[in-house]
Protein backbone atom coordinates (compact mmCIF):
# COMPACT_ATOMS: atom_id res chain seq x y z
CA UNK A 1 0.00 0.00 0.00
CA UNK A 2 3.06 2.45 0.96
CA UNK A 3 4.56 2.09 -2.46
CA UNK A 4 1.78 3.39 -4.28
CA UNK A 5 0.93 6.33 -1.96
CA UNK A 6 4.74 7.27 -2.10
CA UNK A 7 4.75 6.89 -6.06
CA UNK A 8 1.85 10.10 -5.45
CA UNK A 9 4.13 11.99 -2.69
CA UNK A 10 1.51 11.54 -0.58
CA UNK A 11 3.73 10.18 2.84
CA UNK A 12 2.57 7.78 5.62
CA UNK A 13 3.60 7.21 8.69
CA UNK A 14 2.98 3.99 10.89
CA UNK A 15 -0.46 4.96 12.55
CA UNK A 16 -1.62 6.49 9.07
CA UNK A 17 -0.83 3.57 7.09
CA UNK A 18 -2.39 1.09 10.19
CA UNK A 19 -6.08 3.45 9.43
CA UNK A 20 -6.03 2.92 5.66
CA UNK A 21 -5.61 -1.23 5.96
CA UNK A 22 -8.22 -1.11 7.99
CA UNK A 23 -10.51 1.20 6.11
CA UNK A 24 -9.91 -1.14 2.91
CA UNK A 25 -10.72 -4.53 5.03
CA UNK A 26 -14.07 -2.45 6.17
CA UNK A 27 -14.77 -1.46 2.70
CA UNK A 28 -14.38 -5.13 1.44
CA UNK A 29 -16.41 -6.49 4.32
CA UNK A 30 -19.06 -4.43 4.42
CA UNK A 31 -20.16 -3.41 0.71
CA UNK A 32 -22.35 -5.95 -0.33
CA UNK A 33 -24.54 -5.21 3.25
CA UNK A 34 -24.17 -1.24 2.21
CA UNK A 35 -23.33 -0.83 -1.70
CA UNK A 36 -20.16 1.86 -0.88
CA UNK A 37 -18.14 1.29 -4.26
CA UNK A 38 -18.01 -0.50 -7.08
CA UNK A 39 -14.45 -0.44 -6.96
CA UNK A 40 -12.93 -3.15 -4.59
CA UNK A 41 -9.79 -4.57 -6.57
CA UNK A 42 -6.90 -2.95 -3.59
CA UNK A 43 -5.01 -0.78 -5.99
CA UNK A 44 -7.98 0.57 -7.38
CA UNK A 45 -9.33 1.18 -4.02
CA UNK A 46 -5.52 2.52 -3.52
CA UNK A 47 -5.20 4.53 -6.21
CA UNK A 48 -9.05 5.76 -7.01
CA UNK A 49 -10.86 6.50 -3.33
CA UNK A 50 -7.70 6.43 -1.26
CA UNK A 51 -5.18 8.05 -3.01
CA UNK A 52 -7.46 10.43 -5.05
CA UNK A 53 -8.86 11.48 -2.02
CA UNK A 54 -5.28 12.39 0.12
CA UNK A 55 -4.38 14.64 -3.27
CA UNK A 56 -6.32 17.39 -2.45
CA UNK A 57 -5.13 17.80 1.07
CA UNK A 58 -3.17 20.83 0.40
CA UNK A 59 -5.70 22.61 -1.49
CA UNK A 60 -7.93 21.98 1.42
CA UNK A 61 -5.72 23.27 4.54
CA UNK A 62 -7.11 23.13 8.01
CA UNK A 63 -10.24 23.91 9.91
CA UNK A 64 -14.38 22.75 9.92
CA UNK A 65 -14.97 20.88 6.98
CA UNK A 66 -18.17 19.66 5.54
CA UNK A 67 -18.08 16.63 3.08
CA UNK A 68 -21.45 16.93 0.95
CA UNK A 69 -22.55 13.41 -0.40
CA UNK A 70 -19.98 11.25 1.36
CA UNK A 71 -20.96 7.82 -0.06
CA UNK A 72 -17.97 5.61 1.76
CA UNK A 73 -16.39 8.60 2.83
CA UNK A 74 -14.60 10.11 -0.19
CA UNK A 75 -12.79 12.55 0.18
CA UNK A 76 -13.28 13.41 3.31
CA UNK A 77 -12.06 10.18 5.65
CA UNK A 78 -8.50 10.19 3.65
CA UNK A 79 -8.23 13.80 4.20
CA UNK A 80 -9.23 13.12 8.24
CA UNK A 81 -6.95 10.33 8.17
CA UNK A 82 -3.71 12.68 6.97
CA UNK A 83 -4.91 15.53 9.07
CA UNK A 84 -6.32 14.32 12.31
CA UNK A 85 -6.57 18.50 13.12
CA UNK A 86 -9.68 18.73 10.79
CA UNK A 87 -12.49 19.19 12.38
CA UNK A 88 -15.04 16.89 10.09
CA UNK A 89 -18.80 16.72 9.39
CA UNK A 90 -19.73 13.83 6.84
CA UNK A 91 -23.25 14.49 4.97
CA UNK A 92 -24.90 11.89 3.00
CA UNK A 93 -28.29 11.45 1.62
CA UNK A 94 -28.28 7.53 2.05
CA UNK A 95 -29.16 5.82 5.78
CA UNK A 96 -26.83 2.50 4.97
CA UNK A 97 -24.19 4.67 3.86
CA UNK A 98 -24.01 6.44 6.99
CA UNK A 99 -24.50 3.36 8.98
CA UNK A 100 -20.83 2.59 7.49
CA UNK A 101 -19.67 5.68 7.87
CA UNK A 102 -20.42 5.54 11.50
CA UNK A 103 -18.50 2.03 11.95
CA UNK A 104 -15.36 3.20 9.99
CA UNK A 105 -15.10 6.39 12.23
CA UNK A 106 -15.31 3.93 15.41
CA UNK A 107 -12.98 0.88 13.90
CA UNK A 108 -10.54 3.70 12.90
CA UNK A 109 -10.88 5.82 16.43
CA UNK A 110 -11.22 8.97 14.39
CA UNK A 111 -12.03 11.93 16.64
CA UNK A 112 -13.94 15.28 16.06
CA UNK A 113 -15.78 13.61 13.42
CA UNK A 114 -19.43 13.20 12.74
CA UNK A 115 -22.52 12.07 10.36
CA UNK A 116 -25.35 13.50 9.03
CA UNK A 117 -28.17 11.81 7.39
CA UNK A 118 -30.08 13.91 5.26
CA UNK A 119 -30.07 16.08 1.87
CA UNK A 120 -27.50 19.23 1.49
CA UNK A 121 -30.59 21.01 0.35
CA UNK A 122 -32.24 20.54 3.95
CA UNK A 123 -29.14 20.99 5.46
CA UNK A 124 -28.23 24.10 3.82
CA UNK A 125 -31.70 25.97 5.32
CA UNK A 126 -30.38 25.35 9.13
CA UNK A 127 -28.51 27.82 11.49
CA UNK A 128 -26.34 24.98 13.07
CA UNK A 129 -25.05 24.39 9.49
CA UNK A 130 -25.34 27.53 7.20
CA UNK A 131 -22.10 29.46 6.62
CA UNK A 132 -20.61 27.43 8.93
CA UNK A 133 -17.42 25.52 7.88
CA UNK A 134 -14.30 26.81 6.57
CA UNK A 135 -13.65 24.56 4.02
CA UNK A 136 -16.78 22.28 2.23
CA UNK A 137 -15.75 18.95 -0.50
CA UNK A 138 -17.40 17.09 -2.37
CA UNK A 139 -16.65 14.61 -5.30
CA UNK A 140 -18.84 12.55 -7.66
CA UNK A 141 -21.87 13.97 -6.60
CA UNK A 142 -23.36 16.20 -9.13
CA UNK A 143 -22.49 18.80 -12.00
CA UNK A 144 -20.10 21.59 -10.90
CA UNK A 145 -22.99 24.40 -11.08
CA UNK A 146 -25.51 21.92 -9.36
CA UNK A 147 -23.13 21.07 -6.62
CA UNK A 148 -22.20 24.76 -5.89
CA UNK A 149 -26.05 25.25 -4.66
CA UNK A 150 -25.47 22.58 -2.56
CA UNK A 151 -21.86 23.35 -0.92
CA UNK A 152 -21.61 27.19 -1.21
CA UNK A 153 -24.33 27.94 1.50
CA UNK A 154 -22.06 25.63 4.21
CA UNK A 155 -19.23 27.86 3.83
CA UNK A 156 -18.63 30.77 5.96
CA UNK A 157 -17.41 34.09 4.24
CA UNK A 158 -13.62 33.46 4.01
CA UNK A 159 -13.57 29.83 3.45
CA UNK A 160 -13.78 28.11 0.51
CA UNK A 161 -15.36 24.91 -1.45
CA UNK A 162 -13.42 22.58 -3.07
CA UNK A 163 -14.48 20.35 -5.66
CA UNK A 164 -12.84 17.15 -6.86
CA UNK A 165 -13.51 16.54 -10.74
CA UNK A 166 -12.36 14.52 -13.64
CA UNK A 167 -12.45 16.42 -16.90
CA UNK A 168 -13.74 19.71 -15.26
CA UNK A 169 -13.05 22.61 -17.97
CA UNK A 170 -17.05 22.63 -19.46
CA UNK A 171 -18.35 22.45 -16.29
CA UNK A 172 -16.14 25.24 -14.93
CA UNK A 173 -17.45 27.40 -17.48
CA UNK A 174 -21.18 26.54 -16.88
CA UNK A 175 -20.82 27.43 -13.26
CA UNK A 176 -19.53 30.52 -13.50
CA UNK A 177 -22.76 32.29 -13.30
CA UNK A 178 -24.00 30.09 -10.38
CA UNK A 179 -20.72 31.06 -8.46
CA UNK A 180 -21.33 34.77 -8.70
CA UNK A 181 -24.84 34.27 -7.44
CA UNK A 182 -24.07 32.25 -4.89
CA UNK A 183 -21.86 35.22 -3.51
CA UNK A 184 -18.54 32.94 -4.21
CA UNK A 185 -14.80 33.38 -6.46
CA UNK A 186 -13.40 30.92 -8.71
CA UNK A 187 -10.14 31.03 -6.99
CA UNK A 188 -7.92 28.27 -8.87
CA UNK A 189 -8.27 25.65 -10.88
CA UNK A 190 -5.67 22.76 -10.95
CA UNK A 191 -5.19 19.64 -13.51
CA UNK A 192 -3.55 16.75 -13.01
CA UNK A 193 -3.18 12.90 -13.69
CA UNK A 194 -3.64 10.10 -11.78
CA UNK A 195 -2.62 6.92 -13.38
CA UNK A 196 -4.55 7.64 -16.66
CA UNK A 197 -7.25 9.30 -15.04
CA UNK A 198 -7.60 13.27 -15.93
CA UNK A 199 -8.43 14.66 -12.44
CA UNK A 200 -9.38 17.76 -11.02
CA UNK A 201 -9.55 20.19 -7.92
CA UNK A 202 -11.29 23.19 -8.17
CA UNK A 203 -11.16 26.20 -5.58
CA UNK A 204 -13.98 28.78 -5.21
CA UNK A 205 -13.55 31.25 -1.98
CA UNK A 206 -16.77 32.92 -0.44
CA UNK A 207 -16.64 36.39 -0.83
CA UNK A 208 -19.99 37.19 0.74
CA UNK A 209 -22.82 35.96 2.21
CA UNK A 210 -25.09 33.52 0.41
CA UNK A 211 -29.00 34.85 -0.12
CA UNK A 212 -30.71 32.80 1.58
CA UNK A 213 -32.93 31.61 -0.71
CA UNK A 214 -30.54 28.89 -2.27
CA UNK A 215 -30.52 26.53 -2.26
CA UNK A 216 -34.23 26.18 -3.64
CA UNK A 217 -34.75 22.66 -3.05
CA UNK A 218 -37.65 20.52 -4.80
CA UNK A 219 -34.43 19.47 -7.05
CA UNK A 220 -34.34 23.22 -8.74
CA UNK A 221 -30.39 22.43 -8.42
CA UNK A 222 -30.51 19.48 -10.87
CA UNK A 223 -33.22 20.18 -13.14
CA UNK A 224 -32.70 24.01 -13.70
CA UNK A 225 -28.77 25.00 -12.50
CA UNK A 226 -28.05 28.68 -11.79
N1 LIG B 1 -18.28 11.21 -2.52
C1 LIG B 1 -18.28 9.77 -2.62
C2 LIG B 1 -17.18 9.30 -3.55
O1 LIG B 1 -16.56 10.14 -4.20
O2 LIG B 1 -16.94 8.09 -3.64
C3 LIG B 1 -19.63 9.22 -3.06
C4 LIG B 1 -20.03 9.54 -4.46
S1 LIG B 1 -21.61 8.88 -4.87
C5 LIG B 1 -21.50 8.75 -6.61
C6 LIG B 1 -22.69 10.25 -4.59
C7 LIG B 1 -23.21 10.29 -3.17
O3 LIG B 1 -23.83 11.54 -2.93
C8 LIG B 1 -24.25 9.22 -2.90
O4 LIG B 1 -23.87 8.50 -1.75
C9 LIG B 1 -25.55 10.01 -2.69
O5 LIG B 1 -26.41 9.38 -1.73
C10 LIG B 1 -25.02 11.35 -2.21
N2 LIG B 1 -25.87 12.50 -2.53
C11 LIG B 1 -26.33 12.86 -3.76
N3 LIG B 1 -27.04 14.01 -3.70
C12 LIG B 1 -27.02 14.39 -2.38
C13 LIG B 1 -27.58 15.49 -1.68
N4 LIG B 1 -28.29 16.42 -2.32
N5 LIG B 1 -27.37 15.58 -0.34
C14 LIG B 1 -26.64 14.62 0.31
N6 LIG B 1 -26.10 13.55 -0.31
C15 LIG B 1 -26.28 13.43 -1.64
Amino acid sequence: MEKLFDKYGVILNENQKKKFEKYYELLTFYNEKFNITAITEKNEVIIKHFIDSALGQEKVGDGTLIDIGSGGGFPAIPLKIMNDKLNVTLLEATGKKCEFLKVVIKELELKNINVLNGRAEDFAKDKNYREKFDICTARAVAKLNTLCEYCLPFVKVGGKFVAYKGEAKEEVKEAKNAITVLGAKLREEYYYNLEDYSRALITIEKVKNTDLKYPRGNGKERKNPL
